[in-house]
């Protein structure tokens, strides 16, 4: 396939922002998608050219683009460099210089999808010497094949920010459109920017979409979706979750009191120690370990400790368990806060003496795979019976502390147990529960001490003054809409002073510098990628943000290395907090 039908398609995905819109071009694009690409066009679409769960990286900075650009068009470094500050994009400067060079020259415009695709993961193949000008190279070598627009698409997939608005619920529905359009008889109305169905149609495709949704949430992986999305419904529902590919987790709702969790998971329940780390889904296959997180990020180089454990420690050949990281201090023998661990997540170095420094334990709480059988349908108390006798406890590796209970009052003082060796709160689960992967379901529910608080993403920021002129100091925050990030407030305060005491100023300025898009006098937009959680007081409706409401009295509490932009708290989430506010 020739690079520029997938460029065509980003330009008009990144040219709309209704979402209906999106789905009807890419669904019409899917539908020319060989079953041969397929892979390939859907991680470029999606920005990609490694599976997030992949380990291998690209490693392409700025400086590494500025040469390959220099390299291709024969503009010095310093040229390109002023024009990718005129257009605050190194995509468009790419576009720019590339139009200038090949004015006069005819493009070949040649270029497919699968010689992209190729350099941009060989790209990640150099180690040692040579490496950057081995990446510089096959770089450059596709933009001097390039127009000045597929360019722009090499650039900015190369540095992982394709900045075309596509989300995994319009990917879902496009593979809908594309495979069971004709099938339910709907047709996209453009003017109208909507589609029509019979209640009956309707019933229809909302369940071929549960089956996408289904099927994506055990592989994660849109290629085999698309795929046995062609094959038909009973296909999508067959997918099996495979060992060794992470799925999506199941996530929990959220209580203020120990009674409410109760009503919603019945009683007796599940009552658990909820521990202040971060969860890992632990993939086991006879010696192979692979770990990922809640993001689906493979992160086994960087936890050899707890890969070690893992194998010694999971007894059964082959077995997915889902556990939480947890910060443990030698000295006190207490729990840490997530923050002291939370460094480990994205080490590309000094790996071994990292892991010295900040020891964890891995609590396991759920079971998905034993030993080749889905355990998704088992209720929980089997799921908790088999995990039992799948590992091997220690004090490093154990199940969660847990009771089983229907007392309000026994609940309680295991809640006041829990925070007093240093935990969050409490999670309360339902025994007869299936684990569904990828929603948020009231199969268990966590209580916490601290209940106001959201993931938000950071898509503004604004240099300091004085003292602070070194640094961005004050953060415009965003939640989710669709494909879309809404502001919902700016954040300055919580940040702490030195580098010992959590997350400074400095560390947040230097997490977000990749991600500057553009700078007007001391404010700077930025891509949405830095996600962090922010505590508030309460939340209020507000013209001044895109979002309509405002957090009040927002502080920083954590950066959330663990959470995708599209992980953070949505609008509807926001608009449900906000009606449930005490005196609403
Ligand atoms: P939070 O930000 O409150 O940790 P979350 O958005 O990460 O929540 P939720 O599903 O809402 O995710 O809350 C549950 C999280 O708590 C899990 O993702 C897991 O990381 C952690 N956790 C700690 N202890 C347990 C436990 N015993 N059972 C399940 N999850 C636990």
């Amino acid at each position: 396939m020739l690079y520029q039908s997938l460029v065509d398609v980003y330009v008009r995905l990144a040219g709309t922002s209704k979402r209906l819109e999106k789905t009807n071009v890419l669904s019409g694009f899917l539908s020319q998608v060989s079953e041969d690409d397929a892979e390939r066009v859907i991680l470029l679409l999606q920005g990609l050219v490694f599976p997030v769960w992949d380990e291998r990286r690209l490693g392409v900075a700025e400086k590494l683009v500025l040469r390959a650009i220099s390299k291709a068009t024969g503009k010095s470094a310093e040229a390109v460099e002023q024009v990718w500050k005129t257009s605050g994009d190194l995509g468009d400067a790419a576009a720019a210089c590339v139009q200038a060079k090949t004015q006069a020259v005819l493009y070949s415009g040649e270029l497919s999808v699968g010689k992209v695709f190729a350099n941009l993961q060989q790209v990640a193949s150099f180690t040692g010497d040579g490496t950057v000008d081995n990446k510089v190279g096959l770089i450059a070598e596709l933009l001097t094949s390039a127009t000045p627009v597929q360019a722009r698409y090499v650039i900015r997939t190369a540095l992982g920010d394709l900045r075309i608005g596509l989300g995994d619920g319009t990917m879902r529905d496009a593979t809908v459109w594309s495979c069971f359009a004709a099938r339910l008889g709907l047709t996209y109305d453009a003017s109208e920017n909507d589609f029509q169905l019979t209640p009956e149609q309707r019933q229809q495709y909302d369940r071929v979409v549960d089956a996408v949704q289904f099927a994506y949430d055990r592989t994660t992986d849109f290629a085999s979706v698309l795929s046995a999305a062609r094959k038909g419904e009973d296909s999508l529902r067959s997918m099996k979750i495979v060992v060794g590919k992470p799925l999506k987790v199941m996530l929990y709702q959220k209580a203020s009191t120990i009674g409410e969790a109760f009503e919603v998971v019945d009683r007796p329940a599940s009552v658990e120690y909820k521990y202040d780390g971060f969860r890992l889904q632990i993939h086991k296959k006879r010696e192979e370990v692979f770990l990922f997180t809640r993001r689906l990020e493979n992160v086994t180089a960087q936890f050899p400790d707890v890969a070690d454990r893992a194998r010694s420690c999971i007894s059964a050949r082959e077995a997915i368990v889902e556990a939480e990281i947890v910060g443990f201090d030698l000295a006190t023998g207490k729990y840490l806060p997530f923050q002291n661990i939370s460094v480990r997540i994205q080490r590309k170095y000094d790996i071994q003496e990292t892991a010295a420094k900040y020891p964890v334990h891995i609590v396991l709480f759920d079971l998905i795979v034993v030993e080749g059988r889905d355990c998704t349908l088992l209720p929980y108390k089997d799921r908790i019976e088999l995990l039992t006798h799948a590992v091997a406890q220690s004090r490093e590796f154990h199940l969660a502390e847990r009771i089983t209970t229907d007392d309000e009052q026994e609940a309680t003082q295991f809640y006041v147990k829990s925070l007093s060796v240093g935990n969050e709160g409490v999670m309360l689960k339902r025994l007869d529960s299936p684990y569904q992967p990828g929603s948020r379901v009231g199969f268990g529910v966590k209580v916490k001490a601290v209940m106001d608080a959201v993931d938000v993403v950071i898509v503004g920021a604004e240099w300091g003054e004085g003292k602070r002129s070194a640094w961005l100091s004050s953060f415009e925050i965003a939640c989710r809409h669709g494909d879309q990030f809404l502001t919902i407030g700016r954040v300055g305060t919580g940040f702490k002073e030195k580098a010992e005491e959590g997350t400074t100023f400095a560390d947040l300025t230097e997490a977000l510098k990749p991600h500057v898009r553009a700078q007007k006098g001391r404010e700077v937009a930025v891509a949405p990628a830095v996600v962090i959680e922010v505590a508030y007081e309460e939340i209020q409706a507000s013209p001044s943000y895109s979002a309509e409401f405002a957090l009040r009295f927002p502080r920083f509490i954590r950066l959330r290395p663990d959470r995708r932009p599209e992980d953070v708290t949505t609008l509807d989430d926001i608009r449900e907090l906000y009606s449930h506010q005490r005196g609403k």
